[in-house]
């Protein structure tokens, strides 16, 4: 299933651009491999392909993915994994724990924005990450208004989950996708995430045109991509 190091595949896309074996063979072991590794999410966030009459008619297709396969990647060579949280939350995978540790040697970037864990759950998901193992928070607005888009959030327990991270020595970024509710405390809200050693990262959004579930909540022009 996935290319070895001795697999004649790389030693063919080698001859055919003139590169060296082993550094185009380090070159594709180091690029990043977004999955998403399961099928579940709590929350609701209006634009979201989980929304959608088709995903409703389509969702058993949708597995969690083995954590057996998330190793195989890691077997073979693969150096920088990306759990995407784009129609799931990685939180939500039931062995997300065993992920975290199966990761802790190779770069890792977790993204969510669920906050149905409890604190002893991150506690021991920063414990388990390793050295190269980032998080990146989905928290559009200050704690408390978060929800207005992200739908079942609690945005007041995961902005101190975040604050925890940061503690613990974790890479935590800031994930600020700007609406209507939350443009005008895009200060206030860098400020917090500096004070706190958190990455503020400002995020605009394209989908307000296309009559979906948000276009109530579309920013001022400045803030929409
Ligand atoms: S957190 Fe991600 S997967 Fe869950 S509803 Fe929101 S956009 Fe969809």
């Amino acid at each position: 299933m996935f290319p070895k190091m001795n697999d004649p595949r790389f030693k063919l896309k080698a001859e055919l651009f003139d590169h060296d074996l082993i550094i185009f063979q380090e070159n594709y072991l180091g690029l990043p491999v977004n999955l998403d590794i399961s099928h579940r999410c709590p929350l609701q966030c209006g634009a979201c392909y989980r929304q959608s009459s088709w995903y409703a008619k389509n969702k058993h297709l949708y597995k969690d993915m083995p954590k057996e396969d998330i190793k195989k990647f890691i077997d073979s060579g693969f150096k920088f994994l990306e759990f995407c949280g784009q129609q799931s939350d990685p939180l939500a995978h039931p062995d997300i724990l065993d992920i975290i540790s199966l990761c802790s040697g190779i770069r890792l970037i977790i993204h969510t924005a669920t906050s149905h864990r409890k604190k002893e759950f991150y506690e021991e998901a920063f414990d388990r990450s390793g050295l190269m193992t980032s998080w990146v928070f989905g928290l559009d607005g200050l704690p408390e208004e978060s929800h207005i888009h992200r739908i079942n959030q609690n945005g007041v327990h995961l902005y101190e989950m975040m604050k925890l991270g940061a503690e613990m020595g974790i890479s935590v970024k800031w994930q600020y996708i700007v609406f209507n509710y939350n443009q005008d405390h895009i200060d206030q809200a860098r400020q917090m995430a500096e004070d706190n050693g958190i990455e503020f990262a400002l995020s605009l959004s394209g989908r307000f045109d296309k009559q979906n579930k948000i276009s109530h909540l579309k920013p001022r022009d400045e803030y929409c991509a």
